[in-house]
């Protein structure tokens, strides 16, 4: 049956579509960018399923990825001989979104008035449908790879497509073949002067060689050779080349806020390019979020599925080619591999020291990254054991007396007052509310430094009773403290000595209260307020309590 079939796109895709058509974002470039992205995506996975089907490649061995421009016509297509698509999953992958993220990103765009979405499409990027950025009618034929018929998938971008059968003879022999009939505003990318450049600049260092013919029947010109940027050495790649490499490979729109460029050598061999990023993606806290590290084998495409990193550094992005795995371990097969647990190791331990020692050379510039994914790599404390001497180093806080700025473990330690022998720290959900807590009267009125924690997970590691230097972590809600044997801060009156009145008053409370409260006790942390709760020495922790009973515990 040739008559094709019009569909409705799934309702955040038009949503979507609707926002970029009416969008004033500027950057419309960055539809090249994803275009040839997706291309040289199709090349790898085809390069991944010919190692166990080599027939796949049929005649056409090399990978390439054409772009054709032609100013009569005002189009401009984008075609690559990669996996390419069956109707079915054209239908699926053109028609829903997948991308991690989109949800959040939805809500934000919810959230703001009409016309105000287009920077925030900026940063999240939407992949294929950038097309319609540019164009007003798109039309994708495809065949897949080892297969006899091809397809034909066609849209205006306003809310339907359409799919059906293509003519084979029109159809590429195998992958895809996207046909921008462009804008009229738009027709500067059917010139070779204004698209070359482009892509040079924003692709130049896709793992895929790319050619241009600036007239349907002109004669192909490469323009990129398709070269992996890592196996390169460092002294030939600028910083320029890193970003562009970060954005097309990682799909990001930002600057890597720092890049790690090396190569392992000795039992294992592998080359690591990774980044951190300079804004924080939409879905770092989602829980279905994986780590973005993809891994290669010899320069072949494997997996983005390796966990190569722990999940607190799911923010990284980037890849790992190694030398020793086997080519034709399967995706499944490679989890239990020890050469992965290998530079799973690796390449953690790098990233983490990569991050000392900026914090060391760099400290504005590394706050900046503590402040995107501090929140992150805090579940390192609770879930990595091994690194979490190295993590307590990296992590920052604010602290009751650190005037909002920052201060390390190491700092805090430095200031400890006369027979302070813990670290205390306060959990809440506002810093603000946290700071003027009666809890912490007794510990200004000592000069005593409190950690002020606000994250969700801090509620978590903390109690892991970890220690710093071999300084155990208190709350300062917890038990009565250690404040008695510290001395008081110049000016600050000493508490009343605990008289027979109060004594009886405390009697007269307990007597009142009950089994309400297991001991009434005169402190030693109060200065200004008459009273306040605290939990047992070592009961659980104030905080703490409330999470679990928000959980149902
Ligand atoms: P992403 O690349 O992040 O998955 P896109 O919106 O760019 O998102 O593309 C959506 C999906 O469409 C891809 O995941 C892929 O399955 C499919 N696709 C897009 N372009 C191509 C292509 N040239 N060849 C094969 N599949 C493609
Ligand atoms: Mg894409």
């Amino acid at each position: 049956d040739a008559s094709p079939d019009t569909r409705s796109f799934e309702a955040d895709v038009a949503k979507l579509l609707h926002l970029m058509v009416h969008s004033v974002y500027s950057d419309k470039d960055v539809f090249l960018r994803e275009l040839v992205s997706n291309a040289a995506d199709a090349c790898e996975k085809l390069r991944y399923e010919a190692i166990a089907a080599p027939a796949l490649l049929g005649d056409d061995p090399q990978p390439r990825i054409t772009i054709t421009l032609d100013p009569d016509a005002r189009q401009l297509t984008i075609e690559d001989n990669g996996i390419g698509m069956t109707q079915a999953e054209m239908a699926e992958a053109l028609g829903t979104i997948a991308r991690s993220g989109t949800k959040a990103f939805m809500e934000q765009i919810a959230a703001k008035k009409d016309g105000e979405g287009g920077q925030l499409i900026g940063q999240f990027g939407v992949g294929f449908y950038s097309a319609f950025m540019v164009a007003d009618k798109v039309d994708v034929l495809s065949r897949r790879a080892g297969e006899e018929g091809a397809g034909l998938w066609t849209s205006d971008g306003l809310g339907t497509y359409a799919i059906g059968d293509a003519d084979p003879a029109e159809a590429p022999a195998r992958g895809t073949r996207v046909i921008l009939h462009l804008k009229e505003d738009a027709a500067d990318y059917t010139r070779r002067f204004s698209v070359e450049p482009k892509i040079k600049a924003q692709s130049g260092h896709v793992p895929v060689p790319i050619v241009l013919k600036d007239k349907p029947d002109a004669e192909p010109a490469q323009i990129a050779d398709g070269a992996a940027l890592w196996t390169r050495s460092k002294s030939e790649i600028s910083e320029e080349d890193y970003t562009d490499f970060y954005r097309t490979n990682a799909g990001q729109f930002d600057t890597p806020a720092l890049t790690l460029h090396y190569r392992a050598e000795g039992v294992h061999e592998y080359n690591v390019l990774a980044f951190v990023p300079e804004m924080r993606p939409f879905d770092l806290f989602d829980p279905d979020r994986a780590g973005r590290m993809k891994l290669y084998v010899r320069r072949v495409f494997i997996t983005g599925e390796a966990q190569i990193l722990p999940r607190y550094l799911r923010f990284v992005r980037g890849l790992v080619d190694s030398q020793d795995l086997p080519l034709n371990v399967s995706r499944e097969m490679i989890q239990e591999s020890p050469v992965l647990a290998a530079i799973q190791k690796g390449v953690s331990n790098r990233v983490l020291s990569e991050l000392e020692k900026l914090a060391n050379s760099d400290g504005d510039k590394y706050l900046k990254i503590w402040e995107n994914f501090g929140s992150v790599l805090k579940e390192g404390l609770y879930e990595d054991y091994a690194r979490r001497e190295t993590l307590l180093g990296l992590a920052r806080f604010k602290t009751s007396t650190s005037n909002n700025e920052w201060r390390s473990l190491k700092d805090y330690a430095a200031d400890l007052k006369e027979n302070q022998t813990a670290i205390y720290y306060a959990v809440g959900s506002d810093i603000e509310r946290l700071a003027s807590s009666p809890q912490l009267e007794g510990f200004r009125a000592r000069g005593i430094e409190v950690l002020l924690l606000t994250d969700q997970i801090d509620g978590f590691w903390v109690t892991g009773a970890p220690d710093f230097e071999g300084k155990p972590f208190k709350s300062v809600t917890q038990g009565m403290s250690d404040l008695g044997l510290i001395p008081l801060a110049d000016g600050e009156q000493p508490p009343a000595e605990t008289s027979d009145e109060v004594a009886g008053f405390i009697d007269f409370v307990k007597a009142t209260l009950g089994d309400v409260v297991s001991d009434v006790r005169a402190s030693e942390r109060l200065t200004d307020s008459p009273v306040c709760l605290v939990a047992p020495e070592h009961g659980m922790d104030r905080q703490m309590e409330r999470l679990l009973a928000g959980a149902g515990q």
